[in-house]
């Protein structure tokens, strides 16, 4: 993120793009853009960038991009839907971009649906007889293959899981419908099975890694809204129990859906969201509010630790996202307990921000008004905390919320965990978040420690002070003994996240042992 000229916000630029100005030069005009003619348009003040194949004119948003020029420059009069993805396939660009629009690009553009790569090799597959395949099949499970080259289609390891590992099945009784989806994934667990069934659309994702198998059809016939899922962790196999409104045979179980039975990578599929009700809105400091919200009946999602979601409102007219990371609702102080989630409500900690465009909106919604709110997200895994000795957290601000979940992680399930220990940076005493609970969680466990440090205290606080610095943090951030195993995560605003690693890595603790939580 870069600072923004004064007139250059988001706000100002949905104004710009409701002014009926012509953004694109063109009057209106769509235009078929060859490559040759995409790649002249390379230059600031006439920029043309291709997502998923199409041409948007950038030069006008150049200075409203919050990452800056420079970021955007990089896919000047290229096809820069990779490098979206890599950075904010979040954003809702067709939205926020949609008066930039100059056209399609007149030939397939290399950034196109990457789902093709399975349904090639399916296809390939298929034109094999049944009998090759087995020996095909077997010679690259054999051979541990990541990526094989048959000679001359290239086949991807992951179309090859798909194949193997991947299959839905159905059947019915007079009263249910079940799908049954055969995933031969050992740990299959609730956190990887999100399923949305509204009205008469069904939609289950597998996650497995950075790849998800989805069922997703508009059913034969009507169903309640309560669904069941059963998760056989052993064999892999999860079941999604659909009760019939009428008693009717089905013929099919529905019409499929694009993405239906693909096994891809989770970045090329869309975001998926589903309204949600806001039931409850409690103060935790003087800007900082905690937004309990409520999944629809159908709708069976867990977030992850360390995983956040987006949040989604039209705004003046325009669709914005930002990412927020669910919390619990408080910190639980005896660990005995099994972790607090009841599967029916997300927790998030917001601060509101007076001028903030996202953050406004969020706080005028009134009990009861719904809000979409998107799959999880993030690159946190939590084996990296189940071999560690210390945790070391350095939060930020709302750069806490990650911590949340991840404290009551540490406490509950990590048994090799010697000492675990928050280093909470903020402005003032009103802005640390929830002080009381984290001190009485330091009273009852005593492998957990917190430390506040203020960047602009008042006259009175008596604890440490300052802005994160190396000397500050060769203080406190340290093994509990020589060689110990140690994680330690940071998040808070992206300065202080990126200052922060470096200091670490200045200390002498690799890449290995830190983790920062971005976007
Ligand atoms: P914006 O309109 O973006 O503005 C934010 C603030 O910056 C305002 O004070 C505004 O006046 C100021 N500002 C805006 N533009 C400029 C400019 N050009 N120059 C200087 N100042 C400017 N936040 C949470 O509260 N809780 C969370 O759990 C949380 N989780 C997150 C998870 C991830 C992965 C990430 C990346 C961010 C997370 N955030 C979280 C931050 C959140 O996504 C939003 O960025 C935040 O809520 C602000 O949104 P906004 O639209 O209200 O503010
Ligand atoms: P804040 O109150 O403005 O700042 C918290 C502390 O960080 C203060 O002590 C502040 O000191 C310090 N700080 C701010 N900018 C700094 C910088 N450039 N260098 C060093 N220290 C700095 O924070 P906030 O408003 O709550 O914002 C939290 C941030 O965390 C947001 O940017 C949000 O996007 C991010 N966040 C990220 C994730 C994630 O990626 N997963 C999750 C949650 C939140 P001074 O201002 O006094 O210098």
């Amino acid at each position: 993120q870069v600072p923004l000229k004064p007139g250059r916000s988001l706000m100002d630029w949905i104004r710009l793009t409701k002014s009926g100005k012509d953004l694109t030069g063109l009057k209106g005009r769509l235009v078929e853009v060859t490559e040759d003619e995409l790649s002249k348009h390379n230059k600031k003040e006439d920029c043309w960038i291709c997502i998923r194949g199409f041409v948007y004119n950038v030069t006008p948003y150049m200075e409203y991009h919050p990452g800056g020029e420079d970021e955007l420059m990089k896919a000047a009069g290229t096809d820069g839907t990779d490098l979206f993805d890599q950075v904010h396939r979040w954003v809702n660009y067709e939205s926020m971009l949609k008066e930039c629009l100059v056209g399609r690009m007149a030939v397939k553009p290399i950034g196109a649906p990457k789902e093709l790569k399975a349904f090639a090799y399916i296809n390939f597959l298929q034109q094999i007889p049944e009998d090759e395949i087995v020996v095909y099949l077997k010679t690259f499970v054999t051979l541990g293959v990541k990526y094989v080259l048959i000679c001359p289609k290239k086949v991807y390891f992951f179309s090859l899981l798909y194949f193997l590992f991947y299959s839905y099945d159905w059947f019915q009784t007079d009263s249910s419908v079940t799908i049954v989806i055969y995933t031969k994934q050992k740990d299959m667990n609730a956190e990887l099975v999100i399923v949305d069934c509204q009205d008469k659309r069904l939609r289950g994702e597998i996650i497995m890694d950075d790849h998800s198998y989805l069922v997703e059809v508009d059913l034969d016939h009507a169903v309640s809204e309560d669904v069941a899922v059963n998760i056989s962790e052993k064999v892999g196999k999860v079941e999604i129990i659909l009760n019939k409104k009428d008693n009717v045979h089905w013929k099919m179980l529905g019409q499929p859906w694009e993405g239906h039975d693909t096994f891809i990578k989770r970045t090329d599929r869309g975001l998926f969201y589903r309204k949600c009700k806001l039931v409850s809105k409690t103060e935790v400091t003087h800007d900082t509010k905690l937004f309990c919200l409520m999944l629809p009946k159908g709708t069976h999602l867990r977030v992850p630790t360390g995983q956040h979601v987006y949040l989604k409102q039209i705004i003046a007219g325009t669709e914005v996202v930002k990412p927020y990371t669910p919390v619990l609702p408080f910190l639980p102080l005896d660990f005995q307990e099994p972790p607090l989630h009841d599967g029916v409500h997300i927790y998030l900690m917001i601060k509101i921000y007076s001028h903030g465009l996202f953050t406004q909106a969020l706080d005028h919604l009134q009990i009861g008004d719904c809000i979409s709110v998107s799959n999880p997200e993030g690159n946190f895994k939590k084996s990296q905390v189940q071999t560690s000795e210390d945790l070391l957290l350095l939060a930020g601000g709302t750069g806490f919320t990650p911590m949340v979940k991840l404290l009551n992680f540490a406490l509950t399930e990590v048994s090799c965990l010697r000492t675990v220990k928050l280093i909470f940076f903020n402005k003032t005493e009103d802005d640390i978040l929830w002080r009381n609970q984290l001190e009485q969680l330091a009273l009852k466990d005593e492998r957990f420690e917190v430390q506040f440090i203020l960047s602009q205290p008042s006259k009175d606080w008596v604890g440490k002070q300052g802005k994160i610095s190396s000397s500050l943090l060769s203080e406190f951030v340290k093994r509990s003994r020589r060689n110990s195993k140690v994680l330690i995560c940071i998040c808070g605003p992206p300065p202080f996240t990126e200052q922060g690693v470096q200091y670490l890595k200045d200390l002498g603790y690799s890449q290995e042992e830190i983790h920062a939580f971005t976007a």
